[in-house]
């Protein structure tokens, strides 16, 4: 259908063009009065001129002195790349002449003229924080402004007239005589999208209540969909299942007959109870709440300043290894990856920085790093306790690392006293929703890690580290600084990552706790651990295609290594790159 409305419709525009008057001397201001006329043009200083008229929107100048045509292109384009297609536009002649006028089609005009010629053309339209405002004027050849047109206009393809419409609720594809349109930010030329003020927050949320419950809604936007920019972003669910159900039922409350399939502006409601906190309304008392405790432990920050992280200690931690594997995708194992990260941060410490650096495993009976993209299959991995735990048991595993760590923990204080020179990194891989990438960062939330705990019988109570002090618990103020300390360093590792332009999870890339299956906590290796600033780090999602070739590299595995160091040097005050790394930071 709309192939053939497009064939009548550029006919019918081959033909009006035909019988227009072009050429117009003066530039006339734009005028409600002048709805019988055809071309439209008003000045932009400068000698430019914007025509508007049934063939589309063209700028319209005269060389300037001496000027030929690259310098003209550029003037108007931005660019000398486009000089054929104006010369093309203009009769093929590649010699301008001076005093004569020639056109320039909008879509090759410059970023800035694009945008001034939009405001000259219509002075009310504006830049809002949801996209660009058209205010539809109804003259000239505009007698109807079609939506196709300005999908043409203001995002350069007119296909994107679906989501326009919908997004405004027109029922219709011909803007309403009078009304206001709003071209969505996702979809406007960059041009548009450069002078959009920056949004408050980049979501809008309403609240409604009714005789079922209380509910935020949140209009879909282009682009989105519901499990990653609903469910994902709204509620923490990050796991495949949890997301999937749930987006399932939201599709239910929301009468979504077809979760691959809604319009652009439906209204979603999402119930109170699933919401994060800090989504609620503001005053609501979980999110005051929420926002105290955050506030609580923001008071906490590291004051410790180490140059070249001097006198710094940093443990090491790879996930899994041994029997447990981790999560496995498609042939990829957690355990080999991460471990090889782990090497490569050694290194990289080792060799730029003066921190002390220990490690709770070890693959085999020397550190190594495998000269390879795709790495072998091992079941080599040992907890370093005393005696070392060859890890067959995934949870024993886990357990034996924070009884080692903080025996490290214990050992470092008792040298230089300071609990803030020490650090605790645990690497991961996920295996989240498939449709999200990038890295995310675990810390402990002060009220999931209460209580004591400890581990006796057989393979604990051998070994040293275990003997040395069985049972861990925590003070409130310790609990409530860790979560301080450690939010600090889960942001400077996470914006090393964007600086150095790793993927990096798109909603919520720091966490205070695992989401899943309706329950919320503290993994394991963190919920016990004494060490005060600590985080697990997610470096990707191997259930993501692009994430697990990307992991399957060298390249990206020596990158990350970099982004955890210069996080890390981050933390301690330094920011400085790191000598001989592969990739520059990227420049502010
Ligand atoms: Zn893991």
């Amino acid at each position: 259908m709309r192939g053939w409305c497009m064939i009548q419709r550029t006919i019918r525009l081959a033909a009006l063009a035909a019988l227009l008057c072009v050429p117009c001397a003066l530039a006339a201001p734009l005028d409600n009065n002048l709805t019988a006329v055809r071309t439209v043009r008003v000045s932009l200083g400068d000698g430019v001129v914007i025509a508007l008229s049934e063939e589309g929107i063209f700028a319209e100048s005269s060389p300037q002195k001496g000027e030929g045509l690259y310098a003209f292109t550029r003037r108007l384009c931005g660019d000398e790349k486009w000089a054929q297609q104006i010369v093309a536009t203009n009769g093929g002649s590649q010699v301008l002449h001076a005093g004569e006028r020639y056109r320039v089609p909008f879509d090759l005009l410059s970023n800035e003229l694009q945008v001034r010629a939009m405001r000259a053309l219509f002075p009310q339209d504006k830049g809002q924080a949801d996209g660009w405002r058209h205010q539809a004027r109804g003259v000239g050849p505009l007698q109807r402004e079609s939506i196709w047109q300005l999908a043409l206009w203001f995002t350069g393809t007119g296909e994107n007239f679906r989501a326009i419409r919908e997004y405004n609720e027109f029922l219709d594809d011909d803007v309403p005589r009078g009304a206001a349109v709003v071209i969505p930010s996702e979809l406007l030329r960059p041009a548009f999208r450069a002078v959009l003020p920056v949004p408050e927050k980049p979501y809008h949320l309403d609240y409604v209540s009714d005789p079922t419950g209380e509910y935020a809604v949140y209009r879909l936007r282009p682009g989105e969909a519901l499990y990653s920019s609903v469910v994902v972003r709204f509620t923490g669910r990050v796991y495949a299942n949890d997301v999937n159900a749930f987006a399932a039922e939201l599709a239910r409350l929301n009468d979504i007959p077809d979760v691959t399939d809604i319009r652009i502006g439906h209204r979603i409601r999402i119930p109170f109870d699933d919401l994060l906190p800090e989504f609620l309304p503001e005053g609501h008392p979980k999110r005051v709440e929420y926002e105290a405790s955050l506030r609580a432990s923001t008071q906490f920050s590291n004051q410790v300043r180490a140059k070249g992280l001097a006198g710094i200690t940093v443990i090491l931690d790879a996930g899994h290894g041994g029997q447990d594997s981790g999560a496995t995708m498609a042939g990829v194992w957690e355990s080999t990856h991460v471990y090889d990260i782990a090497m490569r941060v050694k290194r990289l410490l080792e060799s730029h920085t003066a921190a002390n650096v220990v490690v709770t495993t070890r693959d085999g009976s020397e550190w190594r790093i495998q000269d390879s993209d795709v790495l072998p299959f091992s079941r080599g991995h040992a907890v370093l306790t005393t005696p070392p735990y060859p890890i067959t048991d995934p949870r024993v595993g886990v357990n034996l690392r924070w009884y080692l760590a903080n025996s490290m923990f214990r050992r470092v204080q008792g040298s230089h006293g300071d609990p803030q020179k020490v650090v605790f990194l645990s690497i991961h891989g996920d295996s989240l929703h498939p449709s999200l990438r990038g890295a995310m960062a675990y810390l402990p939330a002060a009220d999931l890690v209460g209580g004591s705990f400890g581990k006796s019988g057989g393979v604990y109570a051998l070994r040293k580290e275990v003997q040395e002090a069985q049972t861990v618990s925590f003070s409130h103020q310790q609990r409530v600084e860790s979560e301080g300390l450690s939010r600090e360093l889960a942001k400077q590792i996470i914006a090393a990552f964007s600086e150095r332009d790793l993927p990096v999870h798109p909603f919520k890339p720091v966490r205070d706790k695992i989401v899943r299956n309706n329950g919320t906590w503290v993994p394991a290796v963190l919920r016990y651990n004494s060490v005060p600033a600590k985080i697990l780090l997610e470096v990707c999602n191997l259930a993501n295609e692009q994430d697990r070739r990307l992991v399957q590299t060298r390249a990206y595995r020596q990158k990350v290594a970099e982004a955890v160091v210069q996080g890390l040097l981050a933390y301690y005050g330094q920011d400085t790159d790191i000598p001989g790394s592969q990739v520059a930071k990227k420049a502010k």
